[in-house]
């Protein structure tokens, strides 16, 4: 159970204000897709809710507890991101279990924790291989299973698929649509590709130079439109 609520929070960069109070009520196991052009804030967002960025103003919940100013590690959350950097010399098991190993969790608890996860996410019979080894659908796995393997409350994606082909993409959006059927988390997903946002999301934000714009459910972000700005980037005949 893990309910996020963005309480009038703005960041800036020096004199560079990218993310204007905004206030977003995440619901408990909703998958809340940010989408929104390139520089509008959607990643300066989310590694503020995963504390790997400072809030400027404005509070972080998460279930109700302020963790505005609370270490990331004590936040719950775990974060996928474009970019994901596997360890070239370990294994996926390693890679996988490695969290888990800093966290000093026992080694028969990780063994079964690194096994169920690979079992959701299909990719048991690549547990004893390189990275190198790895397609790039597999390694996005991997990095998936990476951030799950500790059942964290909160699982966040930035753009987790754009470095995948287009067949790949389309493939690994209805994997994790599964994933979020199944596990029934709170997830934050980040993307700029529109058809991804419509497919994936129990509701979409849409944000434009640091402010929501509209948020509500896909049907209605492209039926009603809030305004120009949105009817153009979800592309409604209007
Ligand atoms: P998005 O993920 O929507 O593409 P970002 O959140 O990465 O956008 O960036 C939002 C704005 O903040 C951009 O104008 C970007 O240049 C700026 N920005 C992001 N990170 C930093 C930083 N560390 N220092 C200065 N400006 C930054
Ligand atoms: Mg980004």
């Amino acid at each position: 159970m893990a309910t996020i609520d963005i309480k009038s929070v703005e960041k800036s960069f020096g004199a560079l204000k990218v993310l204007k109070s905004l206030d977003i009520h995440v619901q408990d196991g909703e998958l809340l897709v940010l989408v929104g052009p390139s520089g509008c804030g959607k990643s300066t967002l989310l590694s503020m809710i995963a504390g790997l960025s400072d809030v400027s103003k404005g509070n972080l919940l998460i279930d109700g507890d302020d963790v505005t100013r609370s270490h990331p590690r004590d936040r719950d959350i775990a974060m996928v991101f474009q970019t994901y950097a596997l360890y070239p010399t370990m294994t996926v098991r390693q890679n996988i279990s490695f969290g888990l190993e800093m966290r000093r969790v026992p080694k028969a608890e990780r063994t079964r924790a690194v096994e169920d996860v690979a079992a959701l996410l299909q990719i048991t019979h690549l547990l004893d291989r390189k990275p190198s080894q790895l397609s790039g659908g597999q390694r996005q796995r991997v990095a998936m299973g990476r951030a799950l393997v500790r059942d964290p409350k909160v699982f966040l994606l930035d753009e987790p698929l754009s470095n995948l082909d287009a067949k790949l993409r389309v493939e690994m959006r209805t994997e994790i649509k599964k994933l979020h059927e199944r596990l029934g988390k709170t997830m934050i997903y980040v993307t700029h590709d529109q058809i991804e946002a419509m497919t994936l999301a129990t509701r979409i934000a849409v944000m434009k130079d640091g402010e929501i714009q509209q948020l509500d459910v896909p049907r209605v972000i492209y039926d009603e439109p809030a305004n120009m700005f949105v009817a153009s980037f979800i592309g409604s005949p209007e």
